[in-house]
């Protein structure tokens, strides 16, 4: 009997009905069960059932606590502003790594693991004038989005290994907010002894990260630092297109309560419906839902077959190659089951068993 999870599966436009099915395609392929329940996020059912779509939505993923999101056109409303809202998902954690064959102007190595807490900072206020020729807006960090991050960003690095936790913030000069958050991720440090922690000055890092990027693994950030440090990695990384993301939510004891996996690219208007659309984020993405599941060997072994292909040089075309959506996926789908089956002597259990 093979284990068995229920998934929400946040169905979305342009290239995302191709995604779903590379999914569906590659989750074929584990020794596990994914019972997907789909919530149509289209812009024309959202357009049909305004925010009823989205209560549905909510009280779906909040069932299941996994869900996998396709990219969603933004029209009258942000789906993903209004999903974070609904679910709380205070925590974005965000994978940054350059990947063998991926062009980039970078010549160095990256792998860093940024958590960004996603609530707060300046963004939660757009400000006022003051009169004519000032403005201000109120800068928000508060303990508990805090603690959740750190909490994560620990638990990941015990998790991955003993990787160091770089804390970063101005917290010599933003006495009052970034002291909080540097004495909130003191005390979650304190709790995992085995995990080394350092913070940093923020405008530092951004240059070491540059000239040293070996020295980085986890790196908790507060909002708009989070925002700035992700953008410019994933430059570094040359890999905008192919990012993926967990979006978290968290009970009282800061345990992840709720994760939303989704891609960093959006819907591809101009590639839909032609067999052209690069699955590889979406891939990672349902990686890290697997690692989110405890089935950290397939989350693993999902991740290095989609980056080995990519590196042999098996791509679509937007990096280069001449794989179709339909190809590559078949490719991964079936290098994770030749992996899984010389991992296991007895073979994995097929998937009609
Ligand atoms: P985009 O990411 O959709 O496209 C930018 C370029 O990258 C296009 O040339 C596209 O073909 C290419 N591209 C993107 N993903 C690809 C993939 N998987 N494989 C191959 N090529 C890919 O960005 P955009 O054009 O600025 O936005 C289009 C729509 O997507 C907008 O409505 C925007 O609001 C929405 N969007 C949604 C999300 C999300 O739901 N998470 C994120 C970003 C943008």
């Amino acid at each position: 009997m093979r284990p068995t999870y229920q998934v929400t599966e946040l169905l979305g436009d342009g290239i995302g009905s191709e995604l779903s099915r590379a999914v569906h395609s590659l989750s074929d392929a584990l020794p596990i069960r994914l019972e997907f329940v789909p919530v149509d996020l289209t812009l024309e059912n959202r357009r049909a059932r305004g925010l009823k779509v989205y209560e549905e939505a909510a009280e779906t993923v909040q069932a299941t606590r996994v869900a996998l999101k396709y990219p969603t056109t933004t029209a009258e409303e942000s789906p993903n502003a209004i999903l974070r809202r609904k679910l709380d998902l205070s925590v974005i954690h965000r994978p940054v790594y350059t990947i063998p064959g991926v062009p980039t102007n970078f010549r160095r190595e990256l792998d860093l693991d940024i958590v960004r807490i996603a609530t707060g900072g300046t963004y939660d206020d757009p400000g006022r004038m003051i009169g004519e020729d000032g403005a201000v807006s109120l800068r928000i960090v508060e303990r508990r989005p805090v603690r959740e991050a750190a909490h994560y960003a620990f638990s990941l690095a015990r998790r991955m290994g003993t990787k160091r936790v770089t804390s970063a913030s101005k917290y010599t000069i933003q006495k009052a907010t970034d002291g909080l958050f540097e004495s909130v991720a003191k005390e979650v440090a304190a709790q995992f002894p085995e995990v080394p922690h350092n913070s940093e000055l923020f405008d530092a890092l951004l240059g070491k990260v540059i000239m040293a990027p070996e020295k980085f693994q986890v790196i908790l950030v507060l909002n708009e630092y989070g925002d700035f440090l992700s953008d410019m990695a994933c430059g570094l990384a040359g890999s905008l297109g192919i990012g993926a993301s967990a979006n978290l939510a968290f009970d009282a004891a800061a345990v992840v309560r709720v994760a939303l996996f989704d891609a960093a690219h959006g819907t591809a208007p101009d590639i839909a419906g032609m067999n052209k659309a690069n699955p590889t984020a979406i891939f990672l993405a349902l990686s890290m839902l697997l690692y989110q599941l405890g089935e950290i060997g397939l989350g693993h072994t999902v991740r290095t077959s989609t980056l080995d292909l990519l590196r042999e040089g098996t791509r679509t075309g937007d990096l280069g190659g001449s794989e179709t959506t339909e190809s590559f996926t078949a490719a991964v789908a079936a290098e994770v089951t030749r992996r899984l089956e010389s991992a296991s002597p007895q073979g994995v259990a097929t998937p009609s068993t």
